[in-house]
C-alpha cells in the first residue's frame, strides 16, 4: 500500500510554494490508490502555534485535498524518546557540551586553516569524568547521530541517481539541549512508524535525505523512495516566506481565485505538462507524470494566474456555478453566459451584472445624438432573441451610413456607459426593451 505525507511546520500560513508539495503528494496518492498524511511537524514550540495548523487544515481543505489521517508530531514525543534511547544504546547518538560561541570559534578557525567548517567530534572523547564535570557545571547536553561518513545512494523518481556523501557533513544535532527534538529524527520515526513508502518534498531537502537514510537505517525501518521537486520562486526568483507571508494561500482565497487555479500554477508551472484550465484535480493527477518536473527553476508568474484564473471561470457551465451565482442573486442561466467571459474573479459578476440591471450612467457624445434618436426610433419590438441586436443594427447601417466602430461604440457607450464588456447580441435581451430606451438619449 502506497503511503505519503505531506508535512508543514505550522509557523506561519502555508504560501503557494509549499502548496506543491501538499498536491504533488496528494496526485501520487491518487494514481496509486495510497494514503494521504497530513503530518504536523510542531516540534519547535516556539514557533509552531495551533492557530497555523488550524489554517493549514483550512487552506488545504479549499485546495481540494482531503487527508486519510492528521498526525502532530507534538502529541508523539514517545514514540521520538525511544528512538532516540535505541540510538545511544548503539553508540549512534551521543551528547555534546559545546556551546554556540564555541562552535563558532573553531568553525572559523577550521576555516581559517583552509578546512572545511565540519564539527570535530571532540565531544566522542570525552571520558565519563569530563562529562560528569561538565554537568556537575551545569552544563546541559545536546545530541548529534554519528554519520558513517560515505556516499549514501539513493534513486531520486525526479531527479534520478543522487549521492549525498556524509563525510563532508557535521554529525547532525538531533536533540537539542532542553530535551526538544529538531526536525529530522522525528522525521524518519514518523515515516517508519506511519508506514510511509515514498517522500515526496522540495529539492532543498536532497542534503537531509543523505543523513536521514542512515538514520532510517540505523532504526532498523525501510527506507522510502524519495522524489524532490524543483522549488518555486516568485518572478526574480526568490523563494517564499511562510514568515513573511508572502502569496500565502489565504491571501489568494480572499483574493477570490479559484481555488483550482492555485492548484494548477503550484504543481505545473515549471513542468513540461502545459498550464491550462484542467477540469480537477484528478484530471491533473492522472496527466502529470514526475518525468515532467524539470530540473530547472519554477518561476511563479501572478500575470499567468489570472489569464488561468479567467479562462477557467469561462469554462464553466451554469450548472458548476449555480450555487455560488445564487448566493449573489445571480442565478440566471443567460446572464451566465453573456458575462462569464469578461470574468477575471468570479466575484466580478457582480460588476458587470450592473449592466443588466442598473444604474448605468449612458455616455452620449454630441455628435452622436441624431444617430442615437434614429437608434431609438429603430429599435426593434419585443420579443428580444440573441438575433435582436443584428436586426437592429442592420436597420441602422441601412437608414445611416455609419457602420463599423461609429455604428456600435456610440451604442455600447449609451446602452452601458463604458468601452468595452459583454457581447451586446447577448446582453441586448437581458437588459430589455424598456431599459435600453431609458438609457438612449
Ligand atoms: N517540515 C519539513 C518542511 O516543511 C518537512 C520536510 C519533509 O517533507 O520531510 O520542510
Amino acid at each position: 500500500m502506497i503511503a505519503v505525507r505531506w508535512a508543514p511546520s505550522p509557523t506561519g500560513r502555508i504560501h503557494i510554494g509549499n502548496a506543491r508539495p501538499a498536491l504533488l503528494n496528494w496526485f501520487y496518492a491518487r494514481r496509486n490508490g495510497g494514503r494521504y498524511v497530513l503530518r504536523m511537524d510542531d516540534t519547535d514550540l516556539a514557533r509552531s502555534t495551533r492557530e497555523f495548523a488550524d489554517g493549514i487544515e483550512v487552506d488545504l481543505a479549499w485546495l481540494g485535498v482531503r487527508s486519510d489521517l492528521l498526525v502532530r508530531q507534538s502529541e508523539r514525543t514517545a514514540l521520538y524518546d525511544a528512538a532516540r534511547d535505541r540510538l545511544i544504546a548503539a553508540g549512534r547518538l551521543y551528547p555534546c557540551y559545546e556551546t554556540e560561541d564555541e562552535l563558532d570559534r573553531r568553525r572559523k578557525r577550521a576555516r581559517a586553516m583552509g578546512k572545511p567548517p565540519i564539527y570535530d567530534r571532540a565531544a566522542l572523547k570525552l571520558t565519563d569524568e569530563d562529562r560528569a564535570r561538565l554537568e556537575a557545571e551545569g552544563r546541559k547536553p545536546h545530541w548529534r547521530f554519528k554519520l558513517d561518513g560515505r556516499p549514501v545512494q539513493f534513486e531520486d523518481l525526479i531527479k534520478g541517481s543522487q549521492t549525498v556523501n556524509t563525510a563532508s557533513m557535521s554529525d547532525p544535532v538531533l536533540v537539542r539541549e532542553d530535551g526538544s527534538y529538531l526536525y529530522t529524527l522525528p522525521s524518519v520515526v514518523d515515516d517508519i512508524d506511519l508506514g510511509i513508502t515514498h517522500v515526496i518534498r522540495g529539492e532543498d531537502h536532497v542534503s537531509n535525505t543523505g543523513t536521514q537514510i542512515e538514520i532510517f537505517e540505523a532504526l532498523g525501518g525501510t527506507v522510502p523512495t524519495f522524489a524532490h521537486h524543483n522549488l518555486l520562486t516568485d518572478a526574480e526568483g526568490q523563494g517564499f516566506s511562510k514568515r513573511l507571508g508572502s502569496q500565502s494561500i489565504t491571501d489568494f482565497r480572499e483574493a477570490g481565485y479559484e481555488p483550482l487555479a492555485i492548484a494548477i500554477m503550484a504543481t505545473l508551472t515549471g513542468t513540461s505538462l502545459s498550464v491550462e484550465p484542467y477540469a480537477s484535480l484528478e484530471d491533473i493527477a492522472a496527466r502529470l507524470d514526475f518525468s515532467m518536473i524539470s530540473h530547472g527553476p519554477a518561476r511563479f508568474d501572478p500575470a499567468e494566474l489570472d489569464t488561468l484564473n479567467a479562462r477557467l471561470l469561462h469554462a464553466m457551465s451554469y450548472e458548476q456555478v449555480l450555487p455560488r451565482l445564487a448566493a449573489v442573486g445571480l442565478d440566471n442561466e443567460a446572464l451566465w453566459l453573456a458575462l462569464r467571459d469578461n470574468l477575471v474573479k468570479f466575484d466580478d459578476i457582480v460588476q458587470w451584472a450592473m449592466l443588466v440591471r442598473g444604474p448605468v450612467e449612458p455616455v452620449v457624445a454630441e455628435e452622436d445624438r441624431e444617430f442615437l434618436a434614429t437608434a431609438r426610433e429603430l429599435l426593434p419590438p419585443e420579443p428580444w432573441t440573441d438575433q435582436t441586436w443584428g436586426e437592429w443594427t442592420n436597420a441602422l447601417k441601412g437608414a445611416t451610413s455609419r457602420k463599423g466602430k461609429p455604428l456600435f461604440l456610440p451604442l455600447r457607450l449609451a446602452l452601458t456607459g463604458r468601452h468595452d464588456g459583454p457581447e451586446l447580441k447577448s446582453l441586448l435581451p437581458l437588459v430589455g426593451r424598456k431599459a435600453c430606451l431609458d438609457r438612449l438619449p
